[in-house]
């Protein structure tokens, strides 16, 4: 059972450079437990360094719709040529060959079990929504696809909170219509048990409302907190920009978190 504080880390993307810079971070809030919200591979070049990390440090992760392309082979939950050409090279790296190594076994059989929704209490975490946990995006009112409508079908599957990812934009939407959105590192969203709440955890790993620096959230009971951590993005590029198989752009948006 995750007792807050906790910290809220998504959309990875199998960038290590990034999320190592976060678990640092993590650890000099002093913040021990971590649940993932899912996109632990996809787009990146390090896939298997950055489940292993999910593996050791995250005490709840859910399967976000680049992980489930990755350990199906099923294609129909990514849209664009990049994203599917990324997931090929992303099996590629991780299923495991004849005579595997251990480590690569266990890699696999973690991004395997992932589930697609876990429950703890009044809090539910999940990559997409509780309506289409692997698909369904849901943006704040900001965003060209901000939906009330969508807000009225999801709510009533949210207890207190819904902790989420998927959009890659950070936000906390409450189900009066409102949204909040973090203005910087430290920004803080208090929250009162008579509201209920979708808080989605920005990314880790291909953030893009501007910020280039990794995104994540810390949820300490009556407030989320977020959190940016700047890391060696010229780094992560240059090795996409080295992969044939990972297109250039993947490696070009990570400057610019776009
Ligand atoms: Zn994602």
């Amino acid at each position: 059972m995750l007792r807050p504080p906790f910290a809220l880390v998504s959309d990875l993307h199998a960038n290590l450079e990034a999320t190592k810079a976060v678990m640092a971070d993590i650890d000099r809030c002093g913040i021990r437990s971590i649940a993932c919200l899912g996109d632990i591979v996809g787009y990146g070049p390090d896939p298997g360094p950055v489940i292993d990390i999910v593996r050791r440090r995250c005490h709840v992760a859910v399967v976000g719709n680049h992980d489930w392309a990755a350990r199906h082979g099923e294609l129909q939950f990514l849209f664009n040529v990049v994203a599917r050409a990324a997931i090929d090279y992303t099996r590629d790296v991780l299923e495991p060959k004849p005579h595997a190594s251990t480590r690569a076994l266990a890699r696999w059989r973690y991004l395997k079990q992932l589930p697609t929704v876990v429950v703890e209490e009044s809090l539910s975490f999940v990559h997409g929504s509780l309506r289409k946990p692997l698909m369904e995006y849901c943006f704040g009112d900001r965003h060209a696809l901000w939906d009330p409508a969508q807000l009225d079908a999801l709510f009533p599957r949210v207890l207190w909170i819904c902790f989420a990812g998927h959009t890659h934009f950070p936000a906390v939407i409450r189900d009066n219509q409102t949204c909040w959105y973090p203005t910087d590192s430290e920004s803080a969203c208090e929250l009162t048990r008579g509201e209920k709440y979708i808080i989605n955890a920005g990314s880790v790993g291909q953030p893009r409302d501007g910020d280039p620096r990794a995104c994540y959230a810390v949820f300490e009971g009556d407030a989320v907190r977020y959190r940016r951590v700047a890391y060696d993005v010229e780094c992560t590029r240059r090795k996409i920009l080295a992969m044939p198989a990972l297109a250039d752009r993947l490696g070009d948006r990570l400057l610019r978190g776009r």
